[in-house]
C-alpha cells in the first residue's frame, strides 16, 4: 500500500495490524472483484441502452406539481426501467413510499376476495406478514377474504415441488417469490432458479400472476426475474435501482395488464398512471438509476470482502466468501452482543454522516429483543448506503449491506474490525497469520 494511503487510513483510526490483515485479504480477491466489474460492465450498457432508445433529454428532468397530467420524464422514465428490465411496462413513483408499499400495492391491485396467495419461498419479509395477515393487522389482504398459504423449503434450501404442485388449487391468483433471503438463513435465488420455479408453477396452473420481490437483487446478476417469466418485479429505490441518489420511491415493472392495475390501485380506479406530480425528482431516478449498476458492484465487492475477513477471523459468514452471490446482504455470527455492539460502531464510524454517534442496542417495536442498528446515511434509512443491524439474541448474527462506493465499503469493514480487535474480541493469531 502507498505511504500515503497507509497514512490517511492511520489518520481515520486503522492500525498497522488491521491494514495488513485487509491489505492480503484484497489481494486474493482480484478475480472474484474481476467477474463482479464484468457484470457492472454489462449493466451498465444495458441502462445506458434503455435510455438511448427511449431518448432520454433533459425535458425529461423537467418538474411537475398538482395533477402531473402529461408528465414526460416520468411517463418516459417508467418507459426506460421497463426497457432495462425487459417488461411491457412499469410503474415508477416517488408516490410509492417504499418497498413494502410497492410490494402491498402489486398484492392488493392483483387479488380480489376469495382468491389465494401462495409463497412457495417460506415466509415472506417481515413486513410482509402484516400486509398479508399472517400477524393480524387493519387492512391485511386477510380482512378482504384473501387468504394466504406457504409451502417451505427443503431443509436443504431446494423448492419442495412436491407440496407447491399440493397447494396450488382452484383460489390460487398470486405467487409471490423473494428473491433475497432477507434477514433469514436461507441461500438468495439466483434469477435462473426463480425461472424454474415460475415455469413450474405456470405448468400446473397457467394463469397464476407469478411476483417477485426483487429488493437487494436488481443489477447484481445480468438478468433480472422478469426476463425469466415473471409477471411482475417489484422493488424500492432507497435500494439498488435508486443508486443511493433517490430520497424516496419504489417500482412495480411488468405486464402492461399488471402494472396498470397497480397504477389504479396505487392512485384511483379510472386514474391510474395519468396523475402524480413529480415534484422535481426526476434528476434523481433518472442519475440513479444510471448509478445503479455500479453502486450495486461496491455494495458487492464489500459484500464479499467482509465475507473473507470475518471468515478468516473464524465466524461464521452467510453467505461465504466463494459462493456466488444473488443479493448484496452478508451476514456473519458474531457470537456475542459486544462483538455485535463493536462491529456496528466500526460501520458508524466511517460514516460520512452522523460518525460521532454511538449505535446503542434498542427494544424496537415488533421485535422480542433489543436491536442493534448502524447507518450514518444521506438517506434516512437508505440500506443502498453502507448500514448494519441486527437482534440481540443467538447466534449474535449482524447482517450488513450497502456501501455507495466500493472505499467507503472497505473502510467501513476496516473500521469494524478495528472496533473488535482494540475490544480484545478477535484471535489475534488469525489476524496475523
Ligand atoms: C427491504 C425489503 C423489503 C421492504 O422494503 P422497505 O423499503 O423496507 O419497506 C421487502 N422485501 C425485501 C426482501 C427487502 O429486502
Amino acid at each position: 500500500m502507498e505511504k500515503e494511503n497507509k497514512e490517511i487510513y492511520n489518520t481515520l483510526g486503522i492500525s498497522d495490524e488491521v491494514l495488513g490483515f485487509c491489505d492480503k485479504v484484497i489481494g486474493e480477491l482480484k478475480d472474484r472483484f474481476q467477474k463482479i466489474d464484468e457484470t457492472t460492465e454489462y449493466n451498465q450498457c444495458k441502462v445506458i441502452n434503455a435510455m438511448q432508445k427511449n431518448r432520454v433529454n433533459a425535458a425529461c428532468f423537467a418538474a411537475t406539481t398538482g395533477y402531473g397530467y402529461d408528465d414526460a420524464g416520468r411517463d418516459n422514465l417508467e418507459r426506460v426501467y421497463a426497457s432495462c428490465f425487459g417488461t411491457e411496462a412499469a410503474l415508477v413513483r416517488p408516490q410509492i413510499t417504499c418497498g413494502t408499499h410497492a410490494l402491498a400495492v402489486a398484492l392488493s391491485a392483483i387479488l380480489r376476495p376469495g382468491d389465494e396467495l401462495l409463497s412457495p419461498v417460506g415466509k415472506p419479509y417481515d413486513t410482509l406478514e402484516e400486509v398479508i395477515g399472517i400477524r393480524e393487522s387493519k387492512c391485511s389482504l386477510k380482512e378482504f377474504g384473501i387468504t394466504y398459504a406457504q409451502v417451505d423449503l427443503l431443509p436443504n434450501g431446494d423448492f419442495d415441488y412436491d407440496n407447491i404442485k399440493k397447494a396450488i388449487t382452484d383460489k390460487t391468483k398470486m405467487v409471490t417469490i423473494q428473491r433475497s433471503k432477507g434477514y433469514q438463513t436461507r441461500p438468495t435465488f439466483s434469477v435462473e432458479r426463480i425461472g424454474k420455479l415460475i415455469a413450474f408453477v405456470k405448468s400446473v396452473k397457467h394463469d397464476i400472476i407469478c411476483m417477485v420481490d426483487n429488493c437487494y437483487g436488481e443489477f447484481v446478476e445480468r438478468i433480472e426475474p422478469s426476463q425469466v417469466g415473471a409477471d411482475m418485479i417489484v422493488g424500492s429505490l432507497i435500494k439498488n435501482p435508486g443508486g443511493g441518489l433517490a430520497p424516496i420511491g419504489g417500482y412495480i415493472c411488468g405486464t402492461k395488464e399488471c402494472v396498470e392495475k397497480c397504477a389504479y390501485r396505487l392512485s384511483a380506479p379510472g386514474l391510474g398512471q395519468e396523475v402524480g406530480a413529480n415534484l422535481g425528482i426526476m434528476p434523481a431516478f433518472y442519475q440513479g438509476f444510471f448509478m445503479a449498476p455500479t453502486v450495486v458492484s461496491g455494495a458487492l465487492k464489500g459484500a464479499i470482502f467482509a465475507s473473507r475477513c470475518y471468515e478468516k477471523l473464524g465466524f461464521k459468514v452467510i453467505p461465504n466468501s466463494t459462493e456466488s452471490r444473488h443479493d448484496i446482504i452478508q451476514a456473519v455470527e458474531l457470537g456475542s452482543k459486544e462483538a455485535m455492539e463493536a462491529f456496528c460502531k466500526g460501520i458508524q464510524a466511517a460514516a460520512p454522516v452522523d460518525s460521532y454517534v454511538t449505535p446503542e442496542p434498542w427494544p424496537m417495536p415488533g421485535y422480542d429483543c433489543d436491536v442493534i442498528m448502524a447507518a450514518g446515511a444521506f438517506v434516512q434509512g437508505s440500506s443502498i448506503e453502507l448500514s448494519a443491524d441486527g437482534p440481540i439474541r443467538e447466534p449474535y448474527a449482524v447482517y450488513f449491506q450497502g456501501g455507495l462506493t466500493w472505499y467507503h465499503a472497505k473502510l467501513g469493514i476496516m473500521m469494524s474490525i478495528q472496533k473488535l480487535y482494540e475490544n480484545n474480541l478477535l484471535d489475534n493469531d488469525l489476524l496475523n497469520s
